[in-house]
């Protein structure tokens, strides 16, 4: 009884901090974009090593967007929660999991594309398993401060490579959205204007949108650095500190 009270309890007042934090972010994003006149911008909520039940919170309060960044994870919430989700995988892609990923129906994005094998590996398992599903909306990762221990490509041929597959016939069952980065530590924590990382993906998408005749998006900006992101003109930020609070570590997180 007095177990079940607490519980309850403790819940609503999850629901109250989350629905706050939630609507703040959002506020403050909005606000930023409309002074800086970059009237696209998504706001996409990070709910890794957080519970189902936040993320059945922000679903009831009308989100219906959410980051992941390991796999059986992203699997494990996508079979628990509504399946009008639209999942985006932001995390490491390791080629030999695309197939398990390409599985989830809804599975709306993969954001880190980094390499040919992948996307095409990506594109073979959705058509086999998910024939009548969406089409993966998929970011080419760039590797924007070429930090060796970093995912992501910063060689125009691969990049280039992996554009012309996107666009190609073959690219059947995943469709190119746009480019994403991770701003290194180092230039989201420097007080500027301008980030260099985000300066770099931009340069990046004006060379590919002028070669392929794309209008490509960005992915770019989290907790720390979103409103850099939002200056230099993303069409989506990725922000799970500031809603969620600080994450646990991995070996400690319960879905
Ligand atoms: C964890 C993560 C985020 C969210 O980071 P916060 O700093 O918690 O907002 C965004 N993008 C990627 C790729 C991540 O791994």
């Amino acid at each position: 009884m007095l177990l079940s009270f607490t519980k309850r309890k403790m819940s609503s007042l999850r629901k109250d901090q989350l629905v706050s934090t939630y609507e703040s972010v959002k506020a403050a994003i909005d606000s930023y974009a409309e002074e800086k006149g970059n009237s696209d911008v998504k706001l996409l909520p990070v709910s890794k090593l957080k519970p189902a039940s936040d993320i059945q919170i922000l679903y009831d309060h009308g989100v219906r967007s959410f980051g992941e960044n390991y796999v059986q994870e992203l699997i494990t919430k996508a079979e628990m929660l509504p399946k009008d989700i639209q999942w985006h995988f932001i995390g490491g892609l390791q080629t030999n999991k695309c197939k398990d990923l390409a599985k989830v129906e809804n599975l709306y994005a993969v954001e880190t594309i980094d390499s040919l094998k992948k996307a095409k590996k990506l594109n073979e398992a959705r058509s086999k398993f998910q024939p009548d599903a969406r089409k993966i909306m998929c970011n080419v990762q760039i590797n924007t401060s070429e930090e060796g221990q970093k995912s992501g490509l910063f060689e125009e041929k691969e990049i280039f490579e992996i554009i012309e597959f996107f666009l190609s016939a073959a690219a059947t069952h995943v469709e190119l959205n746009g480019l994403m980065t991770i701003g290194s530590w180092d230039t989201s924590h420097a007080a500027n204007e301008v980030n260099d990382d985000f300066a770099t993906l931009c340069q990046w998408k004006k060379k590919v949108d002028q070669k392929f005749n794309t209008q490509l998006k960005l992915s770019m900006g989290m907790s720390s650095d979103f409103k850099q992101a939002i200056n230099q003109g993303t069409s989506e930020v990725r922000i799970g500190t500031d809603i969620f609070g600080s994450r646990p570590p991995r070996n400690e997180a319960s879905i």
